[in-house]
Parts: structure tokens; sequence; C-alpha cells
């Protein structure tokens, strides 16, 4: 029997009910400040889309939009008074930055208890503790997803395929901090295949078309697909959804699986902030 479809949009549709609950009961309106600099079109979309959905749920939502030519040290200004404004409860700086400035600078001069993204060494560091943190959104989604599916994670072998700081390194310490065995995989990982096929649930976020194939995966697994590749125009994972579909329990498909969970997570994470802080 094919693998059963893990619908991304419906499960992060949950969460948005959640958030709207959430915010019934806060009596204030949490503000979420979500920074571009300069015009990538991607990045375009990716802050309009969450500003948008912030309003869309009852929060508040500014998009702060400055020129491509824009000095770091003015980057930085702008975050330390976003800091310091009690009236603000996050802040995301979308990435990729011009190259005159330095991501790792700007991330490290955000409040941490604003950090919405969950990028700030603090949250990273108070994540691997197991600690409660601001979890990064994406890794935080595709856990949901991954419950979603009521599939056990303490004790089930869980294999990352990716080792980035956004994605591969969170998931792992989600899925440790669950009780799973956790093995991270990379691009210097000998015979890859094998420790696929040991995973009872796998995530690939390599940004791959298709690297997982059928013979990377154990029977029975639930395969959640990080990737976005464009291929010929068309959203592709890392997955080759139609061969695995046939031998895992559970697959989330490209789009509509790991997609849609990051903004809702986004819009929980501005939440969890707003009560921690105020
Ligand atoms: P990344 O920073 O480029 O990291 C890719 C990881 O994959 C690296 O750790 C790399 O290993 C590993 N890798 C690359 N080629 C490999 C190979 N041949 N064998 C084994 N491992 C290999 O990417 P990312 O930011 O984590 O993103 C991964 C994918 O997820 C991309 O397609 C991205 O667009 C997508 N993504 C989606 C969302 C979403 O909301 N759905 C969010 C974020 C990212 P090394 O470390 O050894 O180089």
């Amino acid at each position: 029997m094919p693998a059963q479809i893990i619908d991304g949009k419906a499960v992060a549709q949950q969460v948005e009910a959640e958030v709207r609950d959430e915010l019934q009961r806060l009596g204030y309106t949490p503000n979420l400040v979500v920074i571009r600099v300069g015009n990538d079109p991607a990045s375009e979309v990716y802050v309009r889309n969450k500003a948008r959905k912030a309003k869309e749920l009852g929060l508040r939502g500014t998009e702060l939009v400055f020129d491509a030519s824009m000095r770091e040290p003015d980057l930085l200004g702008q975050i330390a008074r976003l800091n310091g404004d009690p009236d603000v409860d996050g802040i995301l700086v979308q990435l990729p930055l011009p190259k005159q400035i330095d991501s790792k600078k700007v991330i490290e001069a955000i409040d941490p208890r604003k950090d919405v993204d969950g990028f700030h060494p603090m949250n990273v560091g108070l994540l691997h503790l197991g600690q409660p943190s601001l979890v990064p959104c994406t890794p935080a989604g595709i856990l949901r997803l991954i419950r979603a599916t009521g599939a056990g994670i303490e004790g089930a072998r869980a294999g990352v395929i990716g080792r980035s700081d956004i994605v591969g390194k969170p998931v792992a310490a989600l899925l440790l901090r669950e009780n799973a065995t956790v093995t991270i995989c990379h691009s210097k990982t000998r015979d890859l295949a094998a420790v696929a096929r040991e995973a009872d649930i796998l995530v690939a976020a390599i940004g791959r078309p298709r690297f997982v194939t059928a013979a990377m995966v154990k029977p029975g697994a639930v395969v959640i697909d990080v990737g976005i590749n464009r291929v010929e125009g068309k959203l592709t994972g890392d997955v080759d959804f139609q061969n695995v579909r046939e031998i895992a329990s559970w697959i989330t498909p490209v789009p509509g699986g790991v997609g849609p969970m990051t903004i809702a997570m986004l819009m929980r994470n501005t939440v969890i902030a707003a009560k921690e802080r105020r």
C-alpha cells in the first residue's frame, strides 16, 4: 500500500487555529517586525507573506524595507531600536543580506527574547541543552508533521540528511530532545544509503532534487522532504516521491508538506516570544 500523505497545509491550519485561540486569551496584540534589505524577488515574497499571515491571524505584522546599499551599522542601529521598543515582540531579518552586511553579526544583535527565527546563538545553545527556547520555524514545523502521523518518536531511529544550521542540526536536536536515536548524515558520510535505510524517521534537507531514492528508505519509514528545488520550472523535493511513496508509511509532498508549516510556526513563535517577555 502506498504511503499516506502528510498534509502540511492541514497541519499548518491547525497551528494557525491554535494561534488565533491563544490571541483571544492574551488581551494584547503581539507585534512581529520583518526586515528586508534589498529587492531579492524571493525575499520580497517571503517577507510580504509573513507580514500578511500575521495580520490574517490577528497579530500585528510590520514590514521594514531598506535599500540594498544599506550599511551594516545602520541595520544594527535599527535592530537596537527594535530591541529597545517594548511594543515589538518578534524581530525577523530575512536572509540572505547584501554582501556588505555580515548576517552573523546581525543575528547576534537581535535580542534573543525577540529572535522568532531561533537563530541567535543563545537560542541555538538552549535548544541543544534541551531547554525551552525559541526554536527555528522549519525544524519546529517538521517535528509537528512527524507528530501528526502518530508515529512514536521516542526510541525510534531517526536519520537526518543535511547538517545546516537552519534545518539539519536543529531538526536533529529536536528529535534527540524527543528521545529518538539520531544519526546526522552529510556530504562526507560513508555509505549514506545504508545509514539512511536504518531510519524509522527520515528527514531529507539536502537541496538536491530526488536525492533520496527508494533504495535509501526502510520499509514503513516516515519520510519528511524539506527540499525545495526548481527543476524545469517545477518545485521538486529532495525525495524521489513517486518511488519512495511505495515503501514509506507516511511521506510529505513538495509542495504542500514542510513549506506551509514554516510561516505557521513563525506566528506561533511570535506569540510565545510575546508571552515570555511581557
Ligand atoms: P544547505 O545549507 O545547503 O545544507 C545542505 C546540507 O546537505 C549540507 O549539510 C550538505 O552537507 C548536505 N549535502 C549536500 N549534498 C550532499 C550529498 N551529496 N550527500 C549528503 N549530504 C549532502 O541547505 P539547507 O538550508 O539546509 O536547505 C536544504 C533544503 O531545504 C533546500 O532545498 C532548501 O531550499 C530547503 N528548505 C526548505 C524550507 C522550507 O520551508 N520548506 C526551509 C529551509 C530550507 P555538507 O554539510 O557536508 O556540505
